[in-house]
């Protein structure tokens, strides 16, 4: 009957919904990692456009971080670069690099929770409504700053030391998660795409990215090259 069959579609949904939850973990991030996120949002939505420089600068340190452990281990490290790509149509903003990637715990540990002692000052800082743009590179936890233009982040990487790929995805300041790629990548390297808030398209425009770029890029000594969409 009609009605038995419904019943037999709807298990094999849940089956199915059930496998791909295992494969997929859910973590809460630390409480100060939060907080820093609900300040950065609070306090530097009219600098919004440093994520930029942030996420920039963390592809050059992957860079640099590659190319010293290739020197170290006597292996070649060519085509270091970092790439920005915008999608209007998506509104996505996708910023890549070659670097050293990281591996699943590291990307537990580095964007999930906060290291530096300096932290609570930043809190505290910031908090006080002492907002300083130059705070947030200084203490290490500029990665956050994504969350400015962005309301969901997804971080595809992989790591110089592995031959898997794992994403890291978050929509809010509670939560990520950490899971196998669906696409791997097929060297090392770490992807970010940034889908981007209504109020931040503004960062999908070839013009000013190009000018962010030329602005923040004067110290970084890998090629960036900046790809536009079609459309
Ligand atoms: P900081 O760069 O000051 O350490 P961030 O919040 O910007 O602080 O980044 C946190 C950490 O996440 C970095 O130290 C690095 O270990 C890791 N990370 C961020 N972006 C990348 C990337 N593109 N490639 C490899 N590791 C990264
Ligand atoms: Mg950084």
């Amino acid at each position: 009957t009609p009605l038995r069959r419904r019943a037999d579609l709807k298990m094999t949904a849940q089956t199915k919904e059930a496998g791909s939850e295992a494969k997929e973990k859910t973590f809460e991030f630390q409480a100060e990692v939060s907080r820093v996120m609900d300040i950065i949002i609070h306090s530097l939505y009219s600098h919004k456009d440093i994520f930029l420089r942030e996420l920039v600068s963390n592809a050059s340190d992957a860079c640099d971080k590659r190319r010293f452990l290739s020197v170290s281990g006597g292996s070649a490290a060519d085509n270091l670069e970092i790439r920005v790509e915008a999608d209007k149509e998506k509104k996505q903003l996708i910023i890549s690099d070659t670097g050293v990637g990281m591996t699943e715990q590291e990307l537990i540990n580095n964007l999930g929770k906060i290291a530096e002692s300096g932290t609570s000052k930043f809190v505290e800082a910031l908090g006080q409504g002492k907002a300083d743009v130059s705070l947030i590179g200084k203490f290490g936890v500029g990665f956050y700053s994504a969350f400015l233009v962005a309301d969901k982040v997804e971080v595809t990487s992989r790591s110089l030391q592995s031959d898997k790929t794992y994403r890291w995805e978050s929509h809010s300041a509670k939560n990520y998660t950490v899971s196998e790629a669906p696409e791997p990548l097929e060297s090392c390297g770490t992807r970010i795409v940034l889908h981007m808030r209504d109020d931040s398209e503004e960062f999908l425009e070839p013009f000013r990215l190009e000018q962010l770029l030329k602005k923040y890029s004067e110290y970084i000594s890998f090629p960036i090259y900046l790809w536009k969409s079609r459309t």
